[in-house]
């Protein structure tokens, strides 16, 4: 049966992706088995012929202008076979996940927080210190979302990503607070750290404790084109502090531009995803729910008739898979710039977690969907990386016997005979482990064979980063920002001040600073758009010099306008600051470019700063482009000031 070696053999290859996918199963019934030929020589082989040249040509080099990172949670190896030996057979495959050409190993071991071994290894991970991991490249302990062992935040692949330029998305089947989404968002000591209720878990990353927030606070921050999954629930929390107090986190989205849908409809109207409008869609109040039916493992369940796994009714519309929101998010992410975008089965670990066979292998079922169309995707474009692998293996084993003493629980494959699965880190009701093995990454594309050999989990984060040739300092990406204001305004005149070249920030603050006033007028945060951020000001009523100052966040880069309030100022055409301010830079950086520097500009009406137009106007097209979003958000923090009669006394 040379017709089946070839096939099979073939699907090994980048090219044979859609001769696989035309092996796909139906999603509930397992229709076609391991070829009957296994017991013939080289019936079983996978790799008959030579490899060398299949291999020579799946190298490439890069650079990539995408990368698509698909993670299986909790998918092991063990993970992997059981769910092909159940749907394809033993000798069949699954048509995403063993499609990729080039494949390696990597350890996911964590570190300890504290005590006489923090820093040294911890031998079995969780998906919080996993996730960190590739997200940012530095190994941590369990619990910490994208900080180090010290608590210290470190950026992430999606804000990098995003700095440089590309656009970025983030899809999960579980709950988008749940770790491994949450690594490339959120900045939390403590992974349950979900929402403004959370309070105890947050601590002070609680934004009314001075910290960034809760990881569904931080989500809306960090402005990814794109994120979808579950985990509305934390979404209608009300924040405590900031500028969104007393609002909802829907609420919040959507007044900071954000489009947000609750649904397969919404979804599938949406035609664009990008910094002025970014999607954030979520279809559950927690995790997706799975693919196939539960199964109970029980102790000597192996020995009791082998069942088949039943569709599970609660599960969402097919246009809500995982396979569908993969599609829908790379035709919103897709153009000229590439994107970053990361896909997550989140349940093969929960079923696992609960002893669950035919859950998992429904999730491991569905992220392979997930796969197939990552890779249908990059092998049309030619110029995206897909990388497909876990953050840490778990507990199911396919075992010969059934054990004596743990849970386990048998199934009857497409071979047609019976596979028996153990859970045996946990008693009946307990949460199963996860166990401490080295797992399997695979990739495709320019830049994947980075994976292969034995790498570490941390690895992935430079794959990536390289692949996409990331600029990493995003103090940097801000450090050429100018900022544009008029130079005189009438007493009580509304104007722009408008910051751009902040690539490396997400949000400015802007505080006003008029001489003679009480304290300086906070502003509010701001986010930035494409690297601009615009806040619209109302001058003092008092003739004299004043600042508005521009932050960022995330740099620390200082922009400062001096401005002066002048009887009968008409509001000119906005100017540039020549240089923008490092806060840690020597204190005698030239005047004009300090708080206070308003001075030299006087009140005398000595006309618009100079500028450079060739710095100005790009800086203008944009603020003009986003006048929309950015005056809806600044007129709303000005309404909050008026009521509070902040704004009257100060200005
Ligand atoms: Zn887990």
């Amino acid at each position: 049966m040379t017709t089946s070696i070839r096939r099979r053999r073939a699907a090994l290859t980048t090219g044979a992706v859609a001769i696989a996918a035309s092996l796909a199963l139906a999603p509930t019934v397992a229709s076609a088995a391991t070829p009957a030929d296994v017991a013939q020589n080289g019936g079983a082989a996978r790799s008959i012929d030579d490899s060398t040249q299949v291999l020579l040509d799946s190298v490439d080099g890069g650079p990539a202008k995408n990368v698509i990172l698909l993670i299986g949670d909790g998918m092991g190896d063990s993970e992997i076979t059981s769910a092909r030996n159940y749907a394809y057979g033993a000798g069949g495959q699954l048509p995403g996940i063993d499609a990729l050409p080039l494949t390696g190993q990597y350890t996911t071991y964590s570190l300890y927080k504290d005590g006489p071994n923090k820093g040294k290894p911890d031998y079995v991970p969780d998906s919080a210190a996993t996730g960190s991991a590739w997200a940012t490249g530095t190994k941590t302990y369990d619990n910490a979302i994208s900080v180090d062992v010290d608590g210290v935040p470190q950026d992430t692949l999606l804000e990098i990503a995003k700095a440089n330029g590309k656009k970025t998305g983030n899809v999960s089947t579980a709950e988008l607070q749940d770790a491994t989404p949450a690594v490339q968002s959120a900045h939390v000591a403590a992974r349950s750290c979900y929402g403004p209720d959370t309070v105890t878990q947050c601590g002070a990353d609680a934004l009314d404790q001075g910290g960034l927030g809760s990881i569904s606070e931080q989500i809306i921050g960090t402005r990814a084109d794109l994120t979808l999954g579950g985990g509305a629930a934390s979404f209608e929390q009300t924040a405590r502090a900031g500028q969104w107090q007393g609002e909802s986190l829907f609420d919040q989205a959507a007044d900071r531009g954000y489009q947000v849908v609750r649904d397969a409809a919404g979804l599938d109207a949406l035609a664009s995803a990008d910094q002025s409008e970014p999607v954030l869609g979520t279809f559950t109040d927690g995790n997706f729910p799975t693919r196939f039916a539960a199964t109970t493992a029980t102790v000597g369940g192996a020995d009791l008739a082998p069942q088949t796994c039943q569709p599970n009714p609660d599960r969402l519309s097919t246009d809500l898979s995982l396979r569908s929101l993969t599609e829908k998010s790379i035709d919103l992410l897709d153009d000229d710039n590439g994107f970053f975008l990361q896909v997550e089965g989140a349940s093969i670990d929960k079923r696992d977690h609960s002893a669950d066979a035919c859950g998992q292998i429904g999730e491991v079922l569905d992220l392979d969907e997930a796969v197939q169309a990552a890779l249908d995707f990059a092998k049309a474009d030619g110029d995206t990386m897909v990388i497909v692998t876990a953050d840490h293996a778990h507990t199911s084993q396919i075992v010969d016997s059934t054990p004596p003493a743990t849970l386990s629980t048998a199934l009857t494959t497409v071979d047609g005979t019976t596979m028996k699965i153990a859970y045996g880190t946990a008693a009946a009701g307990g949460s199963q482990q996860h166990t401490g093995s080295q797992l399997r990454v695979a990739g495709y594309g320019p830049g994947a064979a980075n994976v292969v050999g034995l790498i570490d989990q941390t690895d992935n984060f430079f794959t990536i980063a390289n692949a996409l040739q990331l600029d990493r300092d995003l103090d940097g990406l801000s450090s050429d920002a100018t900022l544009s204001a008029p130079s005189e305004v009438a007493p009580e005149a509304e104007f722009d001040v408008t910051a751009s070249g902040l690539a490396g920030d997400r949000q400015v603050s802007a505080v006003l600073d008029a001489d003679g006033a009480a304290a300086a007028v906070d502003l509010g945060p701001v986010d930035v758009i494409d690297g601009v951020a615009t806040v619209t000001v109302q001058a003092p009523a008092e003739p004299g010099p004043f600042t508005v100052t521009l932050t960022g966040a995330q740099s620390g880069v200082e922009l400062v306008a001096p401005v002066s309030v002048v009887e009968g100022a008409v509001v000119p055409a906005p100017t540039t600051s020549p240089v923008p301010v490092d806060p840690s830079a020597d204190p005698t950086t030239p005047a004009g470019a300090l708080p206070g520097g308003g001075d030299a500009a006087g009140g005398t009406g000595s006309g618009p700063l100079a500028f450079t137009g060739s710095e100005a106007l790009p800086a203008l097209a944009l603020a003009l482009m986003l006048v929309a979003s950015g005056a809806v958000l600044v007129l709303r923090r000005r309404r909050r000031l008026v009521a509070t009669g902040e704004l009257g006394s100060q200005l």
